[in-house]
């Protein structure tokens, strides 16, 4: 039987690529397979915020994650540029989460009081205050909670950086390598179905977005994860009119450089079509025009979507399949899988090496891919797929 490497990846997005990146620099040998172009789906639509406080709603184990996630990016982003060229864009000016209406200043307020518990720095605006900082937001603003910790990268560019990473120490990346099933003997992992053949490998990680449940199921692995369309614009500005990113419920906009605008981003469950709908755009410009009205005049660029990665209970699946030895997942990181790569890559490299996940052990758990009745997340119950719509429209 040929051997193909230490280890294969399925899936070359921010995730796959981050975890080939880390397995490489421990000195793993590492195959990446990509169906299509490395980098191409999810992982180039997304706005690149790192919103380790802004995206969440508590302070639960996916908070501790992405806080340590974020800390990670500043020795990342000059350790990728040393090793690639590449620039990840990272850019650490802050977030404001404004609020337009009395409920969302009331909740506001709240989540500021949790996470300076958290021991986080936040910290209430009021809309002068709030107006000072940005020029540009509009005048029904009534307040907004400052999170100047969370940064933004060029999302696109943090995929290519960990691709191109992983190339230089070694490891080999395959596009157009479509991965058609896994091959199991007994109760373990022994290589993967492609459409070039079989190759052959003890160890194999799913890090295939929101097709990775698909390419499980046909092992009879339970692990479902479904796609949640997001459609975006961005337009060009003269001059900077922003120096951090806004965000309201149902509409952001990240500064880019050369005075880019990005908006995004619709919530549409269960579409696996990629198509931008004129429905979806206007509602984006009208929420993007409420939150800051001098975007009417800035010049269209151009639009595009993505497929966000969800999982019935909101959390990612991360570490090992409990039905195959050596098999491991690393998929569903929904609306943070930028912000979530480094540590996920870290951590995937570990257990793939056998180590444990050390200090982030406990946390882990939370994620486990654990398909006995007695896990964790077994416990707090699967969710329906009727009841995923419900939790998206709420968003
Ligand atoms: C509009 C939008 C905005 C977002 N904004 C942010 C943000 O600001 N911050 C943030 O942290 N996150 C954001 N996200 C979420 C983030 O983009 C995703 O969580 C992340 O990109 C998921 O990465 P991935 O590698 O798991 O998936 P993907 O990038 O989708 O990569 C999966 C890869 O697997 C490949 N693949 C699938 N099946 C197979 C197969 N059988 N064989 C071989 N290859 C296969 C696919 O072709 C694909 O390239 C956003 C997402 C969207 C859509």
């Amino acid at each position: 039987m040929k051997h193909t490497s230490d280890v294969i990846i399925i899936g070359g997005g921010v995730i796959g690529a981050s975890i080939a990146y880390h397995l490489a620099k421990r000195g793993q040998s590492v195959t990446l397979l990509e169906r299509s172009r490395l980098g191409t789906e999810a992982s180039a639509a997304a706005a690149g915020m790192l919103g380790a406080q802004s995206e969440m709603e508590d302070t639960g184990p996916l908070f501790q994650w992405a806080r340590q996630s974020r800390a990670m990016f500043p020795e990342l982003s000059e350790e990728l540029k040393s090793l690639t060229g590449i620039d990840i864009g990272l850019v650490r000016e802050g977030l404001l989460n404004v609020a337009l209406s009395d409920a969302q200043e009331q909740e506001l307020r709240a989540r500021e009081k949790l996470q300076r518990a958290a021991g986080e720095r936040a910290e209430w605006l009021s809309a002068a205050a709030a107006a000072e900082l940005e020029p540009a937001l509009s005048e029904a603003t009534r307040g907004a909670l400052y999170l100047p910790e969370d940064g933004q990268v060029e999302a696109p560019m943090l995929a290519a950086a960990f691709a191109q990473a992983a190339r230089v120490l070694g490891a080999k990346l395959q596009e157009f390598a479509q991965v058609q099933g896994l091959l199991t003997e007994r109760n373990r992992i022994i290589g993967v179905m492609t459409s070039e053949g079989p190759l052959y490998s003890d160890r194999v990680v799913v890090a295939a977005g929101t097709w990775s449940g698909q390419l499980m199921a046909g092992s009879g692995i339970d692990l479902p994860v479904y796609p949640v369309k997001g459609e975006c614009f961005s337009v060009l500005t003269e001059k900077r009119e922003l120096q951090k990113t806004l965000f309201t419920p149902g509409c952001y906009i990240v500064p880019k450089a050369g005075g880019r605008l990005l908006v995004g981003a619709t919530v549409v469950p269960n579409s696996y079509d990629r198509k931008v709908s004129l429905a979806g755009l206007t509602d984006l410009m009208a929420r993007a025009k409420q939150l800051m009205p001098a975007i009417g005049e800035a010049e269209w660029e151009k639009t595009w979507s993505g497929l966000r990665p969800q999982t019935p209970d909101g959390m990612p699946y991360i570490g090992k399949v409990p039905l195959f030895e050596g098999l491991f997942a690393a998929c569903g990181h929904y609306r943070n899988g930028i912000l979530l790569s480094p540590i996920t890559g870290k951590v995937i490299a570990q257990l793939v090496s056998g180590e444990d996940a050390g200090s982030l052990q406990p946390d882990l758990d939370s994620f486990s891919p654990d398909l006995s009745g007695a896990s964790k997340r077994a416990e707090s119950g699967r969710l329906k797929g009727e009841e995923l719509h419900s939790i998206e429209a709420a968003h």
